[in-house]
């Protein structure tokens, strides 16, 4: 997919941005990878940032939950705009997530 640099001023397109990456055909629990995943309202401070339940293992997690842009405290709209200027693949960087995560 391209991503359009425009898109990502805003809070809201840049977590739909790592949405689209991370889940292409749809929110799966990285827990148990069941699509049965409810909605359970956004972040307290990241007003753009979707929380969810999964159905099946009632593991709770995020748009952002074991991505490398977890645990970090800078905006991920700052997270976005540098890796898009530096030119690297985001979806490849999402997927690698675990891998840049243990080091
Ligand atoms: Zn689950």
């Amino acid at each position: 997919m391209q991503v359009n640099i425009k898109n990502l001023i805003d809070d809201g397109q840049c977590y739909q941005t790592v949405r689209e990456l991370r889940w292409p055909d749809g929110i799966t629990c990285p827990s148990c990878e069941s699509k049965h995943v409810i909605k359970r309202g956004f972040d307290d401070t990241e007003l753009a940032r979707q929380r969810y339940e999964c159905h099946d293992c009632h593991t709770r997690f995020d748009d952002l939950t074991d991505t490398i842009f977890a645990g970090h405290h800078q905006p991920l709209k700052v997270w976005i705009l540098c890796l898009y200027f530096m030119g690297l693949n985001l979806s490849r960087l999402i997927l690698d997530s675990r891998v840049l995560c243990d080091q």
